[in-house]
C-alpha cells in the first residue's frame, strides 16, 4: 500500500454503491470520498446514529453482532489512521479512545529498554468496537460525497453480459424498510455485508461460482464488558495480556472511556465449560482465577457493565474472485473485509485488514477507474498479497493450537501437569516441538530480549508478513537461545488452571 497522496490519475469520478455500512463499509466509502469518488452508502441496519460513546455501546447493529465482543485494534490499524486520515485518529482520542504505547509497556525484565527509531509504529488503539465505528460513521457522514442509507437491504444486483462470458454488474436491487424495492445504478458495487454477505449467492444468480475456502476455527467467543470506578486506577500491564490454556483461551482489552473486557473462547465441543461461563456469576469466578485478568475485574477496581456475550459460527473464510489464470470472473463487483476474507476474531486483525482493504481498493479505483477490468485486476492482486496470506497464517495458527491442545489433553489424561514432560510420543512430534519453542522459547524471550520484543510486537500488529517473525535470523537465534536456557530458569508463570480445577471451581 502505498503511502503517499492518492490523487486519481484515471479521469471522471466513478458512482460506487458499497453494501454494508460496518467497519469495511466505512472504510471503503471514507477512502473512496477522500480520493473524489461518488459512495451510496447501503446499510440494512435501521437504527438511527447514536449521540455518544455509551450511546453507540447499546447501538442496534444486529447485522454485526460481533459488536457486543472484545476488539483488538492493531497498531497497523492506527498507523494508517495517522498516515491517512488524521482527522479519524484525532476524533477517536477526543471520543475516549487511548493510545497503546507497547515500548511503555515493555516488561521490567526487558535487556535494553533504549528507545529505537521506528518504536513511534509500535502503538495500538484501546477502544470499543462501537466507538469505532461510531466516530468511522460521523466521519463518513462529513464528505458530501457520501450518501448513507440506512433501513436499505441489498438483495442482489443487476448485470449485462460482458466480454467472454464474464458478466458486467451495474447496480444493486435493494428493499428499503417499508419493503418498497428499487434498484440503484453503478459504476462498480463493493461487498461489503460482514462475513454473512449475500455476495456468493448474488453471483450465482448470474452463473458466476467464485471458490470458497474456509476452516470452522472450532471455538465459540464468550465476552463481557466492565467499566472502572470513579477513582479507580487500572492496573500495570506489562505481563501478558492473555493466554492459551488449551482447554481455553483467553485475554483482556483495554477499551475507551475507563472500559475494559475479558473474553473466552472455548472448544465449540466444549459444552460444559460454556455452558457454565454464560452464567455471569461464573464467568467472574473464571477470570478471577486467570492472572491476566483478575486484577480487572476486582470489584473493587471495576463493576460488570454488560451480560456474558456469546457467538459460535466463527469460521475462518477467503472467497476467490477470480479464476485459476488470475482472471476477474465478473467486473464491476469487488468484495472487501469479511465479505472477501475473514479469520479467527481471536487474532484480532478482522478491522484492521478490512481498513487496509478499502484503501487498496480506493487506491485500485483512483489508478484505473472506469477500466474495470484493470481495477479488478490491481484490486485483487493487491489482496493477494497484503491480504490473504493472513487467512492462511490463521488457518496455520488455528492447526497448531488445536494440535497442541489435544497432546495437553492427552498429557492430563496419562496424570500429567500442562506443559510438562512431553510424552515419548510427543518428543518424535515437529508440532509438539515447535509448540514447546513457542512457550518455552519464544514467550520468555519476549519478556526479556528487546530485539525479540519489537519483532512479536510487530508481527502481532501486522507491521510485518505473517513468517517475518520465525524468518528473521537473528530473532530465531535468540529465540533458540531463551529455549535452551529453559532449564536454567525458574518455570515459566502459571497463566492458569487446569481445565478440572476450573470446572471445579466454577461448581462450587
Ligand atoms: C466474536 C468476534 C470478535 C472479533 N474480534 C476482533 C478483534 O479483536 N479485532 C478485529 O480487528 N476484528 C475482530 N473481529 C472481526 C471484525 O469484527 C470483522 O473483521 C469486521 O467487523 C469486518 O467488518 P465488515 O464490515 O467486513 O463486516 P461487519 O462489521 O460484519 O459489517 C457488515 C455490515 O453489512 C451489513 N449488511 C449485511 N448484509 C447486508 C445487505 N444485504 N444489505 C445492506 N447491508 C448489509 C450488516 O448489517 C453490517 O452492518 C471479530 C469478529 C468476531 C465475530
Amino acid at each position: 500500500m502505498a503511502d503517499t497522496d492518492r490523487t486519481s490519475t484515471a479521469g471522471a469520478p466513478l458512482h460506487v454503491v458499497v453494501v454494508g455500512a460496518g467497519v469495511a463499509g466505512l472504510g471503503t466509502a471514507l477512502a473512496l470520498a477522500t480520493s473524489g469518488q461518488r459512495v451510496t452508502l447501503c446499510e440494512r441496519d435501521a437504527t438511527p446514529m447514536p449521540g455518544d460513546p455509551d450511546a453507540a455501546f447499546a447501538w442496534d447493529r444486529r447485522g454485526a453482532p460481533q459488536v457486543r465482543h472484545s476488539h483488538a485494534l492493531l497498531a497497523r490499524l492506527r498507523n494508517l489512521l495517522r498516515d491517512r486520515h488524521p482527522e479519524v485518529l484525532a476524533a477517536l482520542l477526543e471520543a475516549g479512545a487511548t493510545e497503546m504505547v507497547f515500548c511503555d509497556m515493555m516488561p521490567p525484565e526487558i535487556d535494553d529498554p533504549t528507545p529505537q527509531p521506528g518504536d513511534e509504529d509500535l502503538v495500538a488503539l484501546a477502544c470499543r468496537r462501537t466507538t469505532f465505528e461510531w466516530v468511522l460513521r460521523r466521519a463518513v457522514l462529513e464528505h458530501p460525497e457520501v450518501d448513507l442509507r440506512v433501513g436499505l437491504a441489498v438483495d442482489g444486483v443487476i448485470a449485462t453480459d460482458g466480454e467472454a462470458g464474464r458478466p458486467v454488474v451495474t447496480g444493486v436491487r435493494a428493499t428499503d424498510a417499508d419493503g418498497r424495492t428499487d434498484t440503484i445504478a453503478a459504476d462498480l458495487v463493493v461487498a461489503a455485508a460482514g462475513r454473512r454477505s449475500g455476495a456468493v449467492r448474488w453471483l450465482a444468480e448470474l452463473g458466476v461460482e467464485p471458490e470458497v475456502v474456509e476452516e470452522d476455527t472450532g471455538i465459540v467467543y464468550l465476552s463481557r464488558f466492565y467499566r472502572l470506578l470513579d477513582g479507580a486506577t487500572p492496573p500495570e500491564q506489562t505481563g501478558p495480556i492473555g493466554a492459551d490454556l488449551g482447554y481455553l483461551k483467553y485475554a483482556i482489552f483495554q477499551g475507551d472511556n475507563r472500559t475494559h473486557s475479558v473474553t473466552f473462547a472455548v472448544r465449540t465441543r466444549d459444552d460444559e465449560l460454556r455452558s457454565q461461563l454464560l452464567d455471569p456469576s461464573a464467568f467472574e469466578v473464571a477470570a478471577g482465577l486467570l492472572p491476566a485478568t483478575a486484577p480487572w475485574v476486582d470489584p473493587a477496581i471495576a463493576t460488570p457493565i454488560t451480560e456474558v456475550h456469546v457467538m459460535g459460527g466463527l469460521l475462518n473464510r477467503h472467497i476467490r474472485f477470480r479464476d485459476e489464470a488470475g482472471e476477474p470472473l465478473v467486473l464491476g463487483l469487488v468484495a472487501v473485509g469479511d465479505a472477501h476474507t475473514c479469520s479467527n476474531p481471536l487474532y484480532g486483525r478482522g478491522c484492521s485488514l478490512a481498513m487496509v482493504q478499502a484503501e487498496l481498493l480506493a487506491d485500485a479505483v483512483a489508478g484505473h477507474g472506469a477500466d474495470l477490468h484493470a481495477l479488478v485486476t490491481a484490486y485483487e492482486d493487491a489482496s493477494t498479497t497484503e491480504i490473504e496470506p493472513w487467512y492462511h497464517a490463521a488457518v496455520a495458527q488455528d492447526r497448531m493450537a488445536r494440535d497442541a491442545a489435544a497432546r495437553e489433553r492427552a498429557r492430563a489424561e496419562r496424570g500429567q501437569e500442562p506443559g510438562t514432560d512431553p510424552g515419548a510420543d510427543d518428543e518424535a512430534d515437529p508440532g509438539s516441538f515447535m509448540a514447546d519453542v513457542m512457550r518455552e522459547g519464544l514467550l520468555p524471550a519476549v519478556r526479556t530480549d528487546a530485539v525479540v520484543f519489537r519483532a512479536f510486537i510487530r508481527a502481532f500488529n501486522l507491521l510485518a508478513t505473517p513468517d517475518a517473525l520465525m524468518a528473521d535470523a537473528d530473532v530465531l537465534n535468540r529465540v533458540m537461545r531463551a529455549y535452551q536456557e529453559r532449564d536454567q530458569r525458574p518455570p515459566e508463570p502459571v497463566l492458569g488452571p487446569p481445565r478440572r480445577d476450573m470446572l471445579a471451581a466454577l461448581a462450587s
